[in-house]
């Protein structure tokens, strides 16, 4: 079984590059198609534009990876604080 970088979940299909979004990793089947191909073709058409892109999908993933660690924080001190 796979994780795939980007959303995190895992999967069984053979891995995709992440690149651009990732130089290393692997990504799931609907990533590549919805994120990593859509990042390359804009990138193909304005290289500048496509860094842009890049660099806010991988914020995006960085923020929501931080907003999961937070609730899995707070749920561990919900769980402590229960009697
Ligand atoms: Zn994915």
């Amino acid at each position: 079984m796979n994780v795939c970088d980007i959303c995190k979940e895992k999967f069984k299909e053979f891995p995709n590059s992440p690149r651009p979004i990732f130089d290393e990793g692997k990504c799931c089947n609907r990533c590549d198609d919805l994120i990593v191909t859509v990042a390359r073709m804009i990138e193909a058409i304005d290289v500048k534009c496509g860094q842009t892109v890049t660099a806010n999908i991988r914020q995006a993933i960085q923020m929501r990876e931080g907003k999961r660690q937070v609730v899995a924080e707070y749920r561990k001190q919900q769980k402590r604080a229960k009697p």
